[in-house]
């Protein structure tokens, strides 16, 4: 069995984030980790690998030094890393990734492929969803628990504060939730290897199945038109009541304004 993870390397907003004067997110001044639901993602497809023998790719478009997450994740237990880069796809929006993504994966055999159902910095989990429309091949979102069974994939899907049970044929695509699982930490001797170990690089010229109108920022439909910070609220007002009116205060707040 063949699992393809795709993993996002993303800025660490644990600590704060920091913008550049212009407004954009200064990348350069956060840390750079690998993004949450990919982790776990790629969790669920090691239990793969512990339980069957699963084969586990790990694969990535972004700038070279994005090869430090692959590494990570081949200390977990990953067995290829796969790095798409190249200046051409700069500038790409979530149509171009995926568009882009989704020609690297035909270069591969796979059964399943997983995502991360959201990344914490683009936040449109869209990448997951289009990668499978690209590639004709069914989407299960928000997995929350994934087994196989035979040619099939049992999948536990969020919903509300309920999950449904889903059957699908491989291949198809899961995209995967934070809460999937704990992620299991790099091994020391894996951490040895993972630098030893090659890492795939490819660029344009090896996505024969890519587009040019559909790669970078010419490939990309979505313009920003503006971007601004959050518009500040109010000062609020502050007023001194005893417990009985500031209920009646807040009530008459509130309806007033058809909160409630
Ligand atoms: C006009 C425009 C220009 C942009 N230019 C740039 C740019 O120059 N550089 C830049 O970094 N971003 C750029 N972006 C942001 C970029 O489009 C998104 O980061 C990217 O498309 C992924 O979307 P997302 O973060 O919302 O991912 P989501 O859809 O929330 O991600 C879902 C899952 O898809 C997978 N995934 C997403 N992206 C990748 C990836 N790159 N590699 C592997 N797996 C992935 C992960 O498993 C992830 O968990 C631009 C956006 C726009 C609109």
């Amino acid at each position: 069995m063949k699992v393809i993870v795709c993993i996002k390397q993303v800025p660490d907003t644990k600590g704060g984030v920091a913008f550049n004067p212009d407004g954009t997110l200064n990348r350069a001044a956060m840390l750079a980790i690998m993004n949450p639901d990919d982790k776990a993602g790629l969790e669920a497809a090691l239990r793969l690998k512990d339980e069957c023998g699963a084969e586990v790719t790990v694969l990535t478009m972004g700038l070279p030094k994005a090869t430090d997450m692959l590494r990570e994740a081949y200390a977990m237990g990953a067995d290829k890393m796969i790095l798409v880069t190249d200046r051409v796809l700069g500038g790409a929006d979530t149509w171009a990734t995926s568009s882009t993504i989704a020609a690297a994966i035909r270069n591969l055999e796979y059964d399943l492929i997983i995502t991360g159902r959201q990344a914490i910095d683009g936040d449109t989990a869209q990448v997951g969803p289009q990668i499978a429309e690209h590639l004709g091949l069914p989407v299960i979102s928000y997995t929350q628990n994934l087994k196989i069974e035979g040619d099939y994939a049992i999948v536990q899907r969020q919903f509300d504060d309920r999950y449904h049970v889903l059957k699908v044929k491989l291949p198809c695509l899961c995209t995967a939730l934070a809460e999937l699982n704990d992620p299991r930490y790099m091994t020391v001797g894996r951490i040895f290897d993972a630098f030893d170990e090659e890492v795939t690089t490819w660029g344009r010229a090896n996505l024969p199945t890519l587009q040019d109108k559909d790669m970078g920022l010419a490939g990309s439909p979505t313009k920003i038109a503006k971007a601004s910070d959050k518009v500040k609220k109010g000062k609020g007002t502050k007023v001194n009541l005893d417990a009985e009116a500031s209920v009646a205060y807040l009530m008459e707040q509130l309806t007033s304004r058809h909160v409630i």
